[in-house]
């Protein structure tokens, strides 16, 4: 298929296959192989383009690729986004791709009861979507660690920003491991977002759908 000549590998093709993907997308067929090289990448995409699965399909990939599976859950990709509902979708986009697969998602988002996400989190996860907020809180309730997060998505970076999410994001990228590849997407390109590109990213590729 063409997502194989993207790069990508079973079980994820079978999860496409399933999903009814037919052909990946210009912002997949763009950034897919970058990302699956291990580059930093620096997306302007809209909704709708199928930016989800550009990021989580190649993240999923290389996870697999060096999955431990007897080793101890620990989050090891982080994707940040704004709001309950786009976490949400993340997730359940993501929970779909990695179907057969050994990997684990979570979320942890503000407005519910954070409760419920101490206990998930204490269980560990491969892969955590949060709004910036309530993953500091949990954090600060040593509830989780992110010192082996290996990737990092800061998705529809403009509105995190417009959220005022910026010291949010500045303290959660201090906490996370230098070394790491970090993936940003953004429906427009102000000078604030170039700015959190170059203090954030490593030699970036950009794309633009
Ligand atoms: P997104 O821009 O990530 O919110 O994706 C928009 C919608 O397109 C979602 O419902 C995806 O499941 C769907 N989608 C993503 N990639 C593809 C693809 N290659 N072929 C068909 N649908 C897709």
């Amino acid at each position: 298929t063409q997502f194989e000549a993207l790069g990508l590998s079973s079980p994820l093709l079978k999860s496409i296959a399933a999903l009814g993907y037919e052909a990946p997308t210009p912002i997949q067929t763009d950034a897919i192989p970058h990302i699956l090289a291990g580059h930093d990448l620096m997306g302007l995409a809209q909704t709708g383009t199928g930016k989800t699965a550009a990021f989580g399909l190649p993240l999923a990939n290389r996870m697999l690729a060096s999955a431990d599976t007897a080793a101890p859950r620990t989050t090891r990709a982080l994707i940040l986004a704004p709001t309950r509902e786009l976490v949400t979708q993340i997730a359940q986009n993501l929970v779909a791709f990695v179907k057969g697969s050994p990997l684990q998602v979570a979320v942890v988002m503000g407005g519910v009861s954070i409760g419920g996400q101490i206990k998930r989190l204490a269980r560990g996860t491969d892969i955590l979507v949060a709004t910036p907020g309530r993953l500091l809180d949990l954090v600060d309730r040593n509830a989780l660690r992110l010192d082996e997060v290996g990737y990092l998505v800061l998705d529809e970076a403009d509105q995190m920003l417009d959220l005022g999410f910026i010291h949010a994001l500045r303290k959660i990228a201090a906490l996370v491991p230098k070394k790491r590849q970090t993936l940003l997407f953004s429906a427009t390109m102000p000078k604030q977002i170039e700015d959190l590109a170059r203090a954030y990213l490593k030699d970036p590729v950009r794309v633009e759908v």
